[in-house]
């Protein structure tokens, strides 16, 4: 099957690339993929293969009732968690509210409240267990379980709305059966960065019932875990999850890829303030390079910085033409007469967070005139010019 050797064949080159190339029909024409086009790397592709129906998408997903936050991430902000119950009327804290902070090594670790045997004012202070098996009933001996989708719900304070709702989600979530500490402080939720969505608080619509409103029992009842593991309560968590693509799809690849643009843009512009002085020249290293830590952006978008030299050496490089076609005429720069060209990350720097090694890298720039610069991020045509860029690359760094 096409699909299936499209797996093995494109593994990348031999520099640290460790992507399959990945054009693939069925791929490309996954309803919620709009683009014609796809890079995929490997656990993309475990995902697309979920999707197809290759493996099992039996979704596994734990409803987690919290405290009422806007960013649950204390280290940043500085908020006092609201509606979360006796420990938090008493102590004015909760532990949910690191939930979507940024670790350092690139996770967010979230806490939902099991609550204590016996009541947490009982002395010996013991943790409930979070019944995983309850999530998949395979797991009845097993300490954690990987790959779900935990829906955060808290009771929005705004007297106009009272109600239960979704305030955000991780997905591809490890959830564990005792909850575990980072740092001192507790979490039982574990995903990368990039798998964490917390909704602004105009998004928190969803509106998740209580249990004991509704003959199917669906939302929480009195504990802050619904397990939502009940065959009258599918219909209802179909609807959630589809809710949960969508979302997830557009508007975070929308904010994504407008930063990472503006920050091509402003690469661009930097190489045209730069003077070539036309002696100098260029030979790949293929040296692997660590990435450097990413800025997070004001919609939660990981910003990984450009280096003009890099992108620089590119183009001197391709003898400053055009990659597409060397023929192609392009005007002369007013610094230094050459002609102008724009640099293209031929791997999209926003995917930088996929990847242990840098994407900023000659190897992965390429010079283009501004016509074909615009044509493959704006052309009908896009995924042919991509195609030959991938291929004559492919053949140098494994020369
Ligand atoms: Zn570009
Ligand atoms: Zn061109």
């Amino acid at each position: 099957m096409e699909f299936e050797e499209q797996i093995r064949d494109d593994s990348g080159t031999d520099r640290s690339w460790n992507i399959p190339f990945y054009s693939n029909e069925k791929l490309n024409n996954l309803p919620e993929n709009k683009g014609k086009f796809s890079w995929v790397l490997r656990d993309e592709l475990a995902q697309a293969m979920e999707e197809l129906g290759i493996v099992s998408n039996n979704e596994r997903v734990l409803f987690c009732n919290i405290a009422y936050m806007k960013h649950y991430d204390c280290l940043n902000y500085e908020e006092k968690p609201i509606n979360g119950g006796q420990y938090i009327i008493d102590t004015g804290d909760a532990f949910e509210k690191y939930n979507f902070h940024r670790c350092e090594d690139g996770m967010v670790r979230g806490f939902v409240e099991t609550k204590y045997v016996g009541g947490y004012k009982n002395g010996n202070r013991t943790p409930k267990q979070l019944h995983i098996e309850n999530i998949d009933p395979s797991y009845k001996e097993q300490d954690e379980i990987d790959y779900v989708t935990v829906v955060f719900c808290a009771k929005n304070p705004d007297k106009n709305i009272d109600k239960t709702v979704i305030v955000g989600w991780y997905k591809n979530a490890k959830v564990y059966r005792n909850r575990k500490e980072y740092l001192e402080r507790p979490f039982n939720l574990e995903t990368k960065y990039e798998h964490a969505i917390l909704l602004s608080e105009d998004e928190r619509t969803f509106e998740i019932p209580r249990a004991k409103s509704n003959d199917d029992n669906i939302g929480f009842g009195q504990a802050n875990i619904w397990y939502a593991n009940k065959n009258e309560h599918k219909s209802f968590v179909d609807e959630v999850l589809k809710y949960i693509d969508a979302y997830t799809k557009e508007k975070y690849e929308k904010d994504v890829s407008k930063e990472n643009l503006t920050q091509d843009d402003e690469l661009n512009e930097e190489i045209t303030n730069h003077r070539f002085n036309g002696d100098e020249t260029f030979e790949y290293t293929k040296e692997v390079v660590k990435k450097q830590e990413p800025k997070i952006s004001f919609h939660g978008v990981l910003i990984y910085k450009r280096e003009r030299k890099r992108a620089n050496n590119a183009i001197i490089h391709s003898k400053h033409q055009c990659e597409i076609d060397a023929k192609h005429i392009s005007f002369k720069r007013k610094n230094d007469g050459f002609p102008y060209m724009e640099a293209h990350h031929l791997i999209p720097m926003s995917k930088q967070d996929l990847f242990e090694y840098s994407l900023d890298v000659e190897e992965n720039i390429v010079s283009l005139c501004s016509q074909c610069h615009r044509e493959i991020h704006h052309g009908e045509n896009a995924d042919a010019l991509i195609k030959k860029l991938y291929n004559d690359r492919k053949k140098i760094t494994e020369e």
